[in-house]
């Protein structure tokens, strides 16, 4: 089936819609519902988890725990650090470590995760345990795992997540509620992207009905941050580069923020990641990027367009992914060799775009 969609702003036009089946929905209910209550279970969201992977995911460890599972467990691969703005959500204690992680799990769910490789050191549990069940959104996701819930006409992971708790007969409670609201205001803008569409308010709206408090929560996750982040960010948004010729004509506006950019203002990387949302203002650039930099010459790139360029072909093209508007990777080399990577790979997704006419 084909139809036409749109994510984060701007209509993607005709894609091929081939979202879960009912047998797919079958499929994952008997999973879980087939499970004794003492079987472990391991949920796993994509490495540096944003609040859709984390969202979803706790969202769902909680709604499980509610259904009488007794071993649950909540992971991500890498450092097991929660950014700070996260630190208050409901069902953190089902967080391990992943060196912690259940080896041999009865059941492993995966959130918000396009590709195994986003699973890191956790990607072995796909295969040590009976049967992995897929909850994701992104359209560039490679349908690796037995049981696949993608949908990538979804606003967030937490759309899935919330679909599967309702056909497991899961009821919502304020905990779960929370976790599945900031997942859905996360990857919608705060209700601001075309993503934003009448079923994500009804969503919202049951959400709501279990008494969350939606300013607290906004405030907790999008505006607080440290002031030496606001200095941090003051200079950051200094060096932004305009390259109003470059992505075609369409504009490309950048800039970097260095590991040493971090110390000087005694800043945890988190604080870096709405670098981008002021970015990508910019009326003069169609595409934005924001490098920051994980080691010597390795930088975290995030890529945003308003329509002009499908960033996750950039993306895809130099080692990662992500959607149509909104999509990153990891690059090598100085900001300025990154940056260049990228506008040469912008000419070469336009070139291609005209060629399908
Ligand atoms: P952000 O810029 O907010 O970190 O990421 C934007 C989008 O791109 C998200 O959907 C995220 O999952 C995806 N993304 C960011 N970095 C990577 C990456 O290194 N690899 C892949 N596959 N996707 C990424
Ligand atoms: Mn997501």
């Amino acid at each position: 089936m084909v139809a036409a969609t749109e994510r984060d702003g701007v209509p993607t036009g005709p894609v091929a819609v081939s979202g879960p089946t009912e047998a797919d929905w079958a499929a994952a209910v008997d999973a879980v519902r087939r499970l004794a209550p003492d079987a472990r279970v391991l949920l796993i969201c994509h490495v540096n988890p944003d609040g859709d992977a984390l969202g979803s995911m706790l969202g769902f460890g909680l709604g499980l725990r509610r259904s009488g599972l007794r071993r649950v467990q909540a992971t991500f691969p890498g450092p097991p650090e929660v950014p700070e703005p996260f630190r208050e959500l409901p069902g953190l204690e089902l967080l391990v470590p992943a060196t912690e992680a259940y080896p041999d799990p009865d059941l492993v769910v995966c959130f918000d995760a396009a590709s195994e490789s986003r699973l890191g050191e956790l990607v072995d549990r796909l295969d040590t345990a009976p049967v992995a069940v897929v909850l994701d959104h992104h359209a560039s996701n490679t349908g690796f795992g037995d049981v696949l819930l993608v949908q990538p006409g979804a606003a967030a992971t937490s759309v899935v997540a919330e679909e599967l708790l309702r056909r497991l007969g899961v009821p919502l409670d304020a905990g779960i509620a929370e976790c599945l609201y900031v997942a859905l205001a996360t990857d919608t803008g705060s209700f601001r992207f075309d993503a934003t569409t009448p079923e994500v308010h009804r969503l919202a709206a049951r959400l709501l009905a279990t008494g969350i408090r939606p300013g607290d929560i906004s405030r907790r996750i999008f505006d607080t941050r440290p002031f030496g982040a606001v200095r941090l960010h003051a200079d950051v948004l200094a060096r932004t580069c305009l390259e109003p010729t470059a992505a075609g004509g369409h504009g490309f506006v950048w800039t970097y923020a260095t590991l040493d950019d971090l110390a000087r203002h005694d800043q945890q990387p988190w604080v870096l990641e709405p670098l981008i949302d002021s970015v990508r203002c910019t009326a003069e650039a169609d595409v934005s990027c924001v490098l920051k930099q994980i080691a010597g010459d390795a930088w975290a790139v995030s890529l945003r367009s308003k329509g002009a360029v499908d960033v996750s072909l950039v993306a895809v093209t130099l080692g990662g992914g992500g959607h149509r508007f909104a999509a990153g990777f990891t690059g090598q080399g100085t900001a300025a060799e990154v940056a260049g990577r990228i506008r040469n790979t912008l000419d070469v997704a336009l070139i291609n775009r005209d060629d399908r006419g």
